[in-house]
Formats: structure tokens, C-alpha cells, sequence
């Protein structure tokens, strides 16, 4: 790297609130200054005098003055389209994809010998060429001499100028199935989320989700949660996505991403919820400890995340008491954003859970707000029958016939009726007629400042 560009590097222009991420320990060297750990997130309060040093915020809310080279910015991890993108194949996989070996035909693979790294595998006079890819101090380079922040802008850059490979890239060989984007575990690197290996502890199991276990753990003096992605390749895309979606979210109702792990397999470290899952606390506490003022605060605390989700255009698509998570304090967060996605995209081949699924997302694969409102009411019945599975009494196979022909579920026995009518307005068949979370919000804060 020229020296240039360590100093264009230094300058930041981080904007009050930006979190950043320590790269290196600071001990201070001053009484004004702030000290901190490699490892520790603090947030920027205002820019300086000096471009290099920043009024920054730690944990404990004690302000001090910070380098900005010990420290980096936390970024959102976005899903790139990445199509030229393959994961882990072989050498000689890749070989026989990039076959006729037309000049300038390229895909990227992980590299086998050095993980962690990738391979750039170009094709130029009847030849494939396999240029290594080094990851290194957050950075990306083949030749030491241009560095890139993601596969991305290494491939643009490679596109417009040969720039010492044999030939520039041209035609990328496409990955099926990846129209929505992919993310890799070095977007987690570069975006700061990544948690320095050791710097975790690992306690007792305290769930099974669908990827792995999910285990009790320590980090930095704070109790969180630790889901653990089993060794499965082929899951890996789905789990980073659901990482992903999270580093965008910041909301007191959603479940807080703290960061991932990357050494022995990939872990997503998230804040701790030592209440577990809302059914379960449901169903366990039941009718002779939960009050009416505890299902208006599930009720509003589950709604009010949904409003920041919709004000995104982000829709959960698996909203249900089963993923909404319970704190020491009582209070209730949505979690489980595997499914998330951005409006619009459509996923085929995924199975839904038929009775907390919308009837245009299970016919057409229409997902919206609208749809996530539909599961809302649901989630509202759930809350009110004290975790019971919803449509009692009819098998699954009819379900969504039954409610197709206008069903309801009737309300749950002691629900006070402007839920009932959330519940129905929500059941709406007309996605358009159905209210938005925004409108239920307040409806559901009236309620609550009436509830005793
Ligand atoms: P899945 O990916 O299958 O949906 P979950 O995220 O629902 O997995 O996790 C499975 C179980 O692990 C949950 O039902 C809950 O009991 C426990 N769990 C998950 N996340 C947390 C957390 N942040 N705090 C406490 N327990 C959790
Ligand atoms: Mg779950």
C-alpha cells in the first residue's frame, strides 16, 4: 500500500452515533483520553479538531477521546449479487464449469489450501489460471499492490483493466440459484462484526434451532447467546444471510446481533434472552401468572419491532410466538430473521408454517407486510390463549381450505374484544384491507395505558 493512501485511510468522517470497532488495545495516554480493549464497541460523539482523533462513548457511557487508526467502522453487511460467486468447489470443478476456456471467462472459488482466502480462476488461451486471493488486514489482494475491500469491487476493478492478470474478466460463469445476493464471512470482517478468536466463552446449551445448537456464552462481562451453524456448507449461505439482515436491524424489540464468531465454525453471538422462547413461557406460566397487563406488553413490544421492520420494507415472514424471545426484565424481542428478506423477493422450494402463513404467501408467494400482519394476528391469538397451537381441533391438511372459505378462529376465552378485533381486521382476506403495524401500534399503546 503507498503511503498515500494510509494517510487517505486515517482521514474518517464518521458522523456522531457511528459505532465503532477496536482493532488494537488503547490504554490512554492522557486523563482525556478513553481507553479501551481490542474488541470493544464504542460509539462516536463527535468528530475533533484533529481528523485522527475522535469524542467517542464506550459501554459504561464514559466519553473520552479515541485514535481512529486502533479503531473501524461497523458497517451494515449487505447481500451482494455475487453471481460469479461458488464457494467451495474444487480446482477441478471449476475447470469443468469454465469450459470452452473462452478468453476472459471467470469465477471466484474459497480456496482449498489457504482458508479463509479464494481463488480467481480466469480462462485465457486454452488455459484456466488460478490466482490466489489473499486475505489480509481486512483487505483483499492478488499482487500486494491494489487492495479491495470485497470480491465485488475486485471483480469491477479486474473488469475494466487486465492490471498484470493475464487478460481482464469478461464473462463471469453464473452460480444457479443466487438471484438474491449472496454475503461472504469476509463482509463480516470488514464490516466489523467479527468477534477476535478466544475473546468468548462458552457455557451450557440452552436450545436446538434449526442450524445447530444454541449455547449460554460470556463476552466481554456480557451474558449472550451463541447459535452455532453445525457442519453444513450448504446451510452456511442462509445462516450469513440471517447475519446479514440482523447488522442492518437496531431496534429495543428486535434481538440484538453482537457479532459472529469464524474459527470453528461459523457462530452468531446475539443477546441473551433468559426468558427463552414467548410460547414456551406462555405455556409454562399459563393463566395463574401471566396478567393482562403482560399479554398487552408482549402484544405492543412484538408490534412495535414489526413497525420498524415494515418502515424498512423489510418483511420476517415467520413471525410467531415460537421466535419471539423473552428477557429477564419481561420484555419481548422478535428474533429469527432466517427467512427476512427485502419486499419482493420471492423465494421458491422454502416450506412455510401453514397456520401462521398468510393465504397469498402460501398461493402465490406474495410476501409483504401485509402477510407479516396476517401472522401478527396469530401471534395476537397466541398470546391470548396462553401459547395454545393455533386452530385447535382441525388437522393442518384443512386448514388452509377451511380459511379459504372465510373461517376465523374465534377469540380465546378472556381476550379483551379490541384484540379480538386486531385479530380480525388482521385475517383480513384482502391484503390491502388489513391494518399496517404502524395503525396497530398505537391502537395497542392506547390499550396498554388503559390496562391495569
Ligand atoms: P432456529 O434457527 O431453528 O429458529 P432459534 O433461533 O429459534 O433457532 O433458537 C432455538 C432455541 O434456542 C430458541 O427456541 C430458544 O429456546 C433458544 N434461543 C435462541 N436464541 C436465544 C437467545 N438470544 N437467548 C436465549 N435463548 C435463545
Ligand atoms: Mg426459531
Amino acid at each position: 500500500m503507498h503511503i498515500y493512501e494510509c494517510f487517505k485511510l486515517l482521514q474518517q468522517n464518521w458522523q456522531a452515533g457511528s459505532e465503532v470497532i477496536a482493532n488494537y488495545d488503547f490504554p490512554g495516554r492522557s486523563q482525556e483520553d478513553l481507553p479501551f480493549a481490542k474488541g470493544d464497541i464504542l460509539v462516536i460523539v463527535r468528530p475533533t479538531t484533529d481528523p485522527y482523533w475522535f469524542m467517542a462513548r464506550n459501554r459504561n457511557r464514559k466519553e473520552g477521546m479515541i485514535p481512529a487508526n486502533y479503531v473501524q467502522e461497523r458497517t451494515v453487511v449487505q447481500l451482494q449479487a455475487m453471481p460469479w460467486f461458488h464457494g467451495k468447489i474444487k480446482r477441478e470443478e471449476a475447470e469443468n464449469l469454465l469450459k470452452p476456456y473462452q478468453d476472459g471467462l471467470f469465477l471466484i472459488r474459497e480456496s482449498g489450501n489457504y482458508p479463509g482466502d479464494y481463488t480467481l480462476c480466469v480462462c485465457h488461451q486454452n488455459k484456466v489460471e488460478h490466482y490466489h486471493i489473499l486475505y489480509k488486514e481486512n483487505r483483499l489482494t492478488i499482487d500486494d499492490e491494489s487492495y479491495f475491500r470485497n470480491l465485488t469491487e475486485l471483480v469491477e476493478h479486474y473488469t475494466k483493466d487486465a492490471d498484470g492478470l493475464c487478460t481482464n474478466l469478461v464473462d463471469p460463469i453464473k452460480k444457479a440459484g443466487t438471484s438474491f445476493g449472496t454475503v461472504s464471512v469476509q463482509d463480516f470482517q470488514s464490516g466489523g462484526w467479527v468477534i477476535p478468536p478466544g475473546e468468548l466463552k462458552r457455557m451450557e446449551t440452552i436450545g436446538r434451532g434449526a442450524f445447530g445448537e444454541v449455547f449460554k456464552g460470556m463476552y466481554k462481562g456480557q451474558v449472550v447467546a451463541v447459535k452455532q451453524l453445525k457442519d453444513n456448507n450448504r446451510a452456511e449461505q442462509t445462516f450469513l444471510t440471517e447475519a446479514s439482515v440482523m447488522t442492518s436491524l437496531r431496534h429495543p424489540n428486535l434481538v440484538q446481533l453482537i457479532g459472529v464468531t469464524l474459527e470453528g465454525g461459523i457462530c452468531l453471538v446475539t443477546e441473551f434472552m433468559a426468558r427463552g422462547s414467548l410460547v414456551e413461557y406462555l405455556r409454562s406460566r399459563g393463566r395463574s401468572v401471566i396478567t393482562k397487563k403482560d399479554q398487552i406488553n408482549f402484544a405492543t413490544d412484538t408490534c412495535s419491532a414489526m413497525d420498524y421492520l415494515e418502515s424498512k420494507n423489510l418483511v420476517h415472514r415467520d413471525l410467531a410466538a415460537r421466535n419471539v424471545l423473552v428477557n429477564d426484565n419481561g420484555m419481548s424481542k422478535v428474533s429469527d430473521f432466517g427467512l427476512a428478506k427485502h419486499d419482493n423477493f420471492s423465494q421458491e422450494g422454502v416450506k412455510f408454517p401453514i397456520k401462521w402463513t398468510a393465504p397469498e404467501a402460501l398461493r402465490e408467494n406474495k410476501f409483504t407486510s401485509k402477510s407479516d400482519m396476517w401472522s401478527f394476528g396469530i401471534l395476537l391469538w397466541e398470546i391470548y390463549s396462553f401459547g395454545r397451537v393455533p386452530y385447535p381441533r382441525i388437522p393442518l391438511a384443512d386448514v388452509v381450505m377451511h380459511v379459504e372459505k372465510g373461517y376465523r378462529m374465534e377469540a380465546p376465552e378472556g381476550c379483551p374484544p379490541d384484540i379480538y378485533s386486531i385479530m380480525k381486521d388482521s385475517w383480513d382476506i384482502d391484503p390491502l384491507k388489513r391494518p399496517t403495524f404502524n395503525t396497530v401500534i398505537a391502537t395497542l399503546n392506547n390499550l396498554r395505558s388503559l390496562t391495569v
